[in-house]
Order: structure tokens, then C-alpha cells, then sequence
């Protein structure tokens, strides 16, 4: 059933964050081109919550500390320096992120303010060595043409890249740091998405006019979408770092069915007081192993009663979602690792007795639920607080505002409270940097054009299909290079399909770098390799990747028969098939052709040419 989303009051914007390939990192001059490597040293930090200018603690802030966990980062010597450890001040802000970002920012129209300020953003759940991210405003008030109508885009950032997550659990969390620093833009639409698919529609277009600068970074998580989405009844919530941008639109109707169905089921509901207590002398001689191995270790059991919820909690809330995975998500942000409650089937855990004492002592209707907790005694408190006031909203069909992650499935679960807005000051460290009107005029006269565009300019080239393949491919920007080093279909043919044949067939093309296309390209411009060589060429580029591309190039050449031994082969083998040339005439070729190859390492292309004129003569 199609949802009416503008009935719901439906409210959505996007965020999207795209990595930028720059030459260095924003604010140092450690090198962005991450490569598969083991760290080199690990750094270990704690972070501690301190008020911001408003004098308040943030809420997310202190709900990260009260779970004091202990930072590890890990250190790359290759990607990284002094900056990214923050034992060093940041360097001035890289010129070619900010042209880029100033590129995109005027590409949608928006306002680029005459004097960018760098901020340090709070952050607090670990993921910046020095608590938090620098970031410059760029543009506000742009907008994109979708076919949906005009979607505001409300603010540009130019940002660094957090330290990437390696592992997380209740008492440590893990970051890679050699990720820290790389150039982000973020864009920021208003909140006038109409529905799913516009979303998804929006997304593409954001993503591909970033591509069009011709910066953008490519591959996995290279670009990521934050999605905030509400209905009239439900909350805003924010779902941080999508990265599957053909899927947002199942996101966003997943997420708007659970924000339904939780106003539905507190309709259902009477609102009511959620009791809890530490039960912990209840489970004191308890069989069950994982509750009584939480006990040997000090740790407590806590009860809540959940009033109504029975039946309630294996309900679908979206997608294969439970209501119950409601509560379990506010336990596990605490540590313990879920619930045990009875709308499920107790016996499973051997507490039936335990539970049958739980009820005398909640005094427990038919219709109550109560549900345990079990883990270190400090961690069990704030778990069962925190799952206390879950449920009491669930009861009163209040959709929780709040920061949420993607599964796999595309439904979302519980990360944090939603960030405060106590987080931002200035980074006294970086000058503020002026941009000048004539700065300005020049980027809107230099601005690149778009992919559609390019796409269309090709097409008459190399053909629509070549096109769009080699536009909206990685190698778009090699294309660019090299379309008029060499005939721009076999630039194209080679980039867009014989680069992934080889990948697909377990080479490591990700090795080829802009020097060995430049080589092979002008060698085959200049004739001195032939259409055939270039997939063997490549081949062998990417097997020695060290090996200098013109020693590869001659050796290939060396290699091949040279022209005149082809014609010797070619006169041999129509001399010995005489009789058939005179029957079959031309028809000969393909045989002919065959019985050659298998005597010379020779390009099938130059001998079909040299084959041919050669039959020719004869049948004259
Ligand atoms: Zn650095």
C-alpha cells in the first residue's frame, strides 16, 4: 500500500558527507591515499565532557561519559603526523579542498560568506583525538532543481574526516586514524523532501554534481548520508552514515512506518508507571548460567514492570523489527547485552521460578510484562533506568527524538540522544581566510560541467552507451586525461571495460596508476603498440606495478613478431593451402588466420590486416 506522505506531515532533509581526493589532508600535509596496512603505533586517550559557552554539559556528551569508556587509536606513519594526534596546531587550510568545496557551493547557486571562519565542533563519542572537528562553513542558501521541485540546500561545510571506527564495545572503542583529516563537503538540504523516493532522487543528484568537481573520493564509505526524518505525530530522528544511496528511500519508508506504528500502539496503550526495582536477592540461587555468572562477578538484577505490553512485544514495528527491540536498544547503550522478559518464552532461560516470584512482587496482571536486566550492578541501574523511560513513552506513543543507526535490513536501531547544539566555537589556530568578489567571479566562469552534461558531449564521441558507462564510472577522470592523448573509443573501451574485465578476472588493476595509462595510451597513438596489446599490456602493468610501463611496453613489442615476420608466416601458410584459397576465395581468411596464430606470438589484429592484403594479391 502506497503511503500518503504529505497526509503524515512527512519532514525530511539529508545531509551528505563526501570524502574529497585531494593531493593532502585539510589541515596537514599527510597524504589522503589510504592504502591496506597494519598500524605503526597505538595511541591511548580518555575524554572528559566539559561545558560549553552556554555553561551546559551536552546530553550526548555526558551520556557518552557515563559510559567512561577508554579511546585506542591506532597510527599510521604514512597518513599520519603530529596533527592528527593533536600534539601539533593544524596547518592552514588546503587551498585545493577549499577551491573544490567553493566549486560545488557555487555549482548550487549558494552564498559563499566573504570571510570563512574554521569552528571546532564538539564531538564525543571518541572519534577525534582531540574531542572535536574542525569545520568552515562555506555556502548557505543554495538549491537544487529535482523533478520534484526546488530543494533548498541550507548550509555547506568544508569538514575533516572523523577517525574511522575499527571496534567498539562497553568498555573501549578503537579508531583508525589514518582516515582523520581527509577533506569532507557537507551538504545540508532544508527539510522539503517530499517522500522516499524524492529523497533517493535528491541523494543522486547531490552526489553526482560533488563527482562533477572531479574531486570527489570513490569507493567504500567515501560518501555517506545522514537522513532526518519525522511525521506530524512521530520525531525528528537522525539516521547517521547510510552509505548505500539506492536504498535510502527503503530507509526512509521503514523508518516512517516505525514512527507509525509507534503513535498506533500507544493509541493501544494506557499510559502508565513503569515500576522497577533491584531484584538482585531473587536471582540468588538461580540455575540459569549467564545471570548467575553476571552475579559472581557483583553484579545486580533489575525488574521493571511494563503495564499492557503483553502480546505487545513480538509485534512487527518496521520491517522484521520487534517492539521489543525498542527496549532491548536503550539496555544495550548501557552495556548489558538485552532483556529477558515474559512475552517471550521463559523456560527457554530456566526462570520460571524466579520470574513466578517476580510476579507476586510486581503484584503482575496478565497484561503486565516484566522484564530483567542482569549485569554489572552500576551498568544494570542505568540500563534499566534508561529502558524504564523507553517504555514509558512506548506507553504514551511518544516517538523518542533521536540519533539511530542502518541495519542491514534497512530498518534502524537506538545510537544516542540527538546532540545538543552547546558544541561549537572558534579554532582560534586557523586564520580566517577572505574570499574576494573577484575570487568568486572567477569560480562561476571556471565552473565544471555537470555529468549529464559531459555525458551528452561524449555521447557524440564514443557513443551514448560508451558514455554514460565512462561518466558515471571511477575512471571518469582518467577518461578526461587521456581521451585526446588516443582514439577516445579505445580510451573509453579500455577504461570502462577492459580495466574491469581484468579486475574481475583477479588482477590487481587498483595498482595502475596515471603513468601506466599515460604510456600505454601514447603508445598506442603513436602505433607503436596495437589495439590487441593493450589488455596484455595492462595485464603485465598491473602483475610488476613497480616495473617501469616503457620497459613492460618494449618488452611486449620484443616479444611480438615484427610485421615482416608476419607476412613470411602469412605467405608460407597461403602458399601450402593453395587449393583452398582457389575454392574458397576470402572465406579462406578465418582458417588461414588460425593456422598463422598457432606458429607466431603475433597481435590477431595486425595479422587478420596483413592476412588480408596478402589474399587479396593472390586472388587478383
Ligand atoms: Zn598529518
Amino acid at each position: 500500500m502506497a503511503e500518503n506522505y504529505d497526509q503524515l506531515g512527512f519532514k525530511c532533509g539529508i545531509e551528505i558527507h563526501q570524502q574529497l581526493a585531494t593531493e593532502t589532508k585539510l589541515f596537514c600535509n599527510c597524504p589522503i591515499d589510504l592504502v591496506d596496512e597494519s598500524a605503526d603505533a597505538k595511541v591511548e586517550r580518555r575524554l572528559r565532557a566539559v561545558k560549553g559557552e552556554s555553561g551546559e554539559r551536552d546530553l550526548a556528551a555526558k551520556k557518552e561519559q557515563q559510559k567512561s569508556r577508554k579511546y585506542i587509536y591506532k597510527y599510521y606513519k604514512r597518513n599520519n603526523c603530529l596533527v592528527e594526534l593533536d600534539e601539533e596546531p593544524p596547518h592552514s587550510l588546503d587551498r585545493e579542498a577549499l577551491e573544490t568545496a567553493l566549486t560545488f557551493t557555487r555549482m548550487v547557486n549558494a552564498d559563499i560568506p566573504r570571510e570563512i571562519q574554521v569552528m571546532r565542533k564538539m564531538v564525543v563519542d571518541g572519534s577525534n583525538t582531540s574531542g572535536f572537528q574542525r569545520t568552515a562553513m562555506i555556502g548557505l542558501n543554495g538549491e537544487l532543481e529535482t523533478e520534484n521541485g526546488k530543494v533548498g540546500i541550507e548550509d555547506i561545510e568544508l569538514e575533516e574526516e572523523s577517525a574511522g571506527i575499527h571496534k567498539r564495545d562497553s568498555e573501549k572503542a578503537v579508531y583508525d586514524l589514518n582516515r582523520l583529516g581527509i577533506p569532507l563537503i557537507e551538504v545540508g538540504t532544508d527539510a522539503s523532501i517530499k517522500n522516499p523516493d524524492h529523497a533517493q532522487e535528491v541523494a543522486e543528484k547531490i552526489g553526482m554534481l560533488l563527482r562533477s568537481t572531479g574531486k570527489a573520493r570513490r569507493g567504500l564509505g567515501t560518501i555517506r548520508q545522514d537522513v532526518n526524518v519525522s511525521i506530524e505525530k512521530g520525531a525528528r530522528v537522525e539516521i547517521k552514515g547510510f552509505q548505500d544511496v539506492k536504498n535510502i528511500d527503503r530507509l526512509i519508508e521503514l523508518e516512517v512506518e516505525r514512527q507509525k506504528n509507534l503513535v498506533e500502539l500507544g493509541e493501544e496503550l494506557e499510559e502508565k508507571e513503569v515500576l522497577g526495582d533491584n531484584v538482585t536477592h531473587i536471582f540468588e540461587e538461580t540455575d540459569n548460567q549467564i545471570v548467575s555468572t553476571v552475579l559472581e562477578n557483583n553484579g545486580a538484577v533489575y525488574a521493571l514492570k511494563i503495564p499492557g505490553m503483553t502480546g505487545k512485544m513480538k509485534q512487527e514495528i518496521s520491517g522484521e523489527r520487534y517492539v521489543a527491540k525498542e527496549l532491548v536498544d536503550y539496555a544495550r547503550s548501557q552495556g548489558p547485552r538485552g532483556i529477558i522478559h515474559t512475552d517471550e518464552d521463559i523456560t527457554r532461560y530456566g526462570l520460571e521460578n524466579e520470574f513466578e516470584e517476580l510476579e507476586e512482587v510486581f503484584n503482575k496482571t496478565e497484561d503486565d510484562v516484566i522484564a530483567i536486566i542482569a549485569a554489572e550492578e552500576e551498568k544494570a541501574k542505568k540500563a534499566a533506568e534508561e529502558v524504564k523511560n523507553r517504555a514509558e513513552m512506548l506507553l504514551r506513543g511518544e516517538v523518542p527524538e533521536e540519533t539511530r543507526n542502518a541495519e542491514q535490513d534497512f530498518t534502524t536501531s537506538y545510537s544516542r540522544p540527538l546532540p545538543g547544539a552547546a558544541r561549537m566555537y572558534p579554532e582560534t589556530d586557523v586564520p580566517p581566510i577572505e574570499v574576494t568578489d573577484d575570487e568568486i567571479s572567477y569560480i562561476d566562469s571556471n565552473l565544471p560541467d555537470t555529468l549529464e552534461e559531459r555525458e551528452e558531449k561524449y555521447s557524440e564521441d564514443i557513443g551514448e552507451q560508451l558514455a554514460s558507462q565512462i561518466v558515471y564510472s571511477e575512471k571518469l577522470s582518467l577518461f578526461e586525461d587521456f581521451n585526446s592523448v588516443a582514439d577516445s573509443r579505445v580510451v573509453a573501451n579500455t577504461l570502462a571495460n577492459t580495466v574491469p574485465k581484468l579486475e574481475s578476472e583477479g588482477l590487481e588493476t587498483d595498482k595502475l596508476e596515471e603513468e601506466h595509462f599515460k604510456e600505454l595510451f601514447t603508445a598506442y597513438s603513436s602505433e607503436h603498440i596495437s589495439k590487441g596489446d593493450i589488455e596484455e599490456l595492462l595485464k603485465a602493468m598491473s602483475q610488476q606495478p613497480r616495473e617501469d610501463p616503457q620497459q613492460l611496453i618494449e618488452e611486449l613489442v620484443d616479444s611480438k613478431s615484427s610485421d615482416e615476420e608476419i607476412r613470411e608466416t602469412v605467405l608460407e601458410v597461403l602458399e601450402n593451402n593453395e587449393d583452398m584459397v582457389q575454392e574458397q576465395g576470402r572465406r579462406a581468411q578465418g582458417a588461414l588466420m588460425g593456422d598463422v596464430m598457432r606458429q607466431i606470438d603475433a597481435d590477431g589484429d595486425k595479422v587478420s590486416e596483413i592476412l588480408g592484403e596478402e589474399l587479396e594479391k593472390q586472388l587478383n
